[in-house]
């Protein structure tokens, strides 16, 4: 059976501007399209008819070959028989718009076009000092990545991918119920708008396949629970060759046994006997390094807090370490020997000579309060 004339289908003349065509095509696919005509093999093939035409014609360079070969330009070069395989240009745009103002909704992410993969979060947890000084670490991220046998195709080649005839390219089908006219996936191509008749062995036409990629992770010093390190480019690709997603390292920061952080600030809590806080001490104390000395001067206080410069954390944002917090804790030993309790007796015994500050800055408030 002979070709029918493109221009004849759409009932346009030779010279018809984009925007007649356009029209004229939209006005032929709305009336012929398979969802308002069910079973009416007759409309479909007039809406098939109807989105070849708009395909060769609604390009400019096939429809320049068009008007010069005829039909007979469909066999020349490249492109001109596949649909949607060529994606971006002409057709697919078009169509999109027009299906768009059909259905009052875009079904430009299901019908076969580049969609970009999804961002991909992994949860990490490092320790307090890889936190502090930074650290490089290797993580296995399972994701999707494109087909390497197609590319990202979904077929063995471009000839194998065919519109699908069902959805009209759209991805969906409208089923009516009751006034309410209700789109769904479209059951022969699964949302795609094009049937594959050869899929890639490798991907089974999915474009993509599952795989565990190993990606190191430079942590920088100074990071802190709920900070996020973001790989662009890393989360999974996209379907049909599109763009991929980013990957998202939120981090948690474990505990340490000895210090707590704040900010790029730590602290830590020494216990010193009693004896050592009255008559001083050289105190060796830990750091996030190893350990420093630390002078107790005499008559230290408990909870008195030291500060040791430049041992805290480093700044995220550079410039230099925060300072390490050590607060002296005086401990009351509760096992003594009889021969100890003798010695604090007696200790006690002339004690009135001491200078006990804290106790005597509260004997004042008391004595003004009930004097
Ligand atoms: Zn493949
Ligand atoms: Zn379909």
């Amino acid at each position: 059976m002979a070709k029918k004339d493109y221009y004849d289908v759409l009932g346009v003349s030779r010279n018809a501007s984009t925007e007649e065509l356009k029209k004229a095509y939209r006005k032929v696919a709305m009336k012929h399209h398979p969802d308002r005509n069910p079973g009416d093999s007759r409309a479909e093939e007039k809406f098939k008819e109807a989105s070849e035409a708009f395909e060769v014609l609604g390009n400019q360079e096939k429809r320049s070959r068009y008007d010069q070969f005829g039909h007979a330009a469909e066999g020349l070069g490249n492109g001109m028989g596949g649909f949607g395989a060529s994606g971006g240009s002409g057709f697919g745009d078009v169509f999109g718009d027009i299906f768009s103002e059909f259905f009052g909704s875009s079904g430009g992410t299901s019908n076969g076009r580049h969609e970009r993969g999804s961002d991909l979060q992994y949860n990490m947890e490092v320790s307090f000092n890889d936190a502090a000084f930074g650290s490089s670490k290797e993580i296995d991220v399972p994701r999707m990545e494109t087909c390497d046998s197609c590319g990202g195709l979904g077929a063995e080649s471009e000839k194998d991918i065919n519109f699908c005839s069902s959805c009209g390219g759209t991805g969906q089908q409208r089923v009516q119920q009751g006034f309410f006219s209700v789109a769904s996936t479209c059951g022969s191509c699964g949302g795609r708008g094009k049937t594959i008749s050869n899929p890639c062995k490798n991907c089974n036409g999915r474009t993509r396949v599952s795989k565990t990629k190993r990606i190191r992770v430079n942590i920088p010093a100074g990071v802190a629970t709920g900070s996020r390190i973001k790989l662009s480019g890393e989360g999974e690709h996209g379907p049909n060759g599109g763009t991929s997603g980013d990957l998202y390292i939120l981090l948690s920061v474990k505990d340490h046994s000895l210090f707590e952080r704040d900010g790029a600030d730590i602290f830590c809590e020494v216990p010193i006997s009693f004896s050592q806080a009255s008559l001083g001490t050289d105190l060796e104390v830990p750091t996030l390094e190893g350990k420093a000395r630390l002078k107790i001067p005499t008559g230290t206080q408990t909870h008195r807090i030291f500060r040791l410069k430049n041992q805290g954390v480093a700044h995220l944002r550079g410039g230099g370490r925060g300072d390490l917090h050590v607060r002296v804790v005086v401990e009351t030993p509760n096992k003594l020997t009889s021969r100890q309790k003798e010695l604090l007796k007696e200790f006690d015994e002339c004690s009135d000579a001491n200078s006990n500050p804290i106790h005597d800055k509260f004997m004042e408030k008391i004595k003004n309060i009930f004097s």
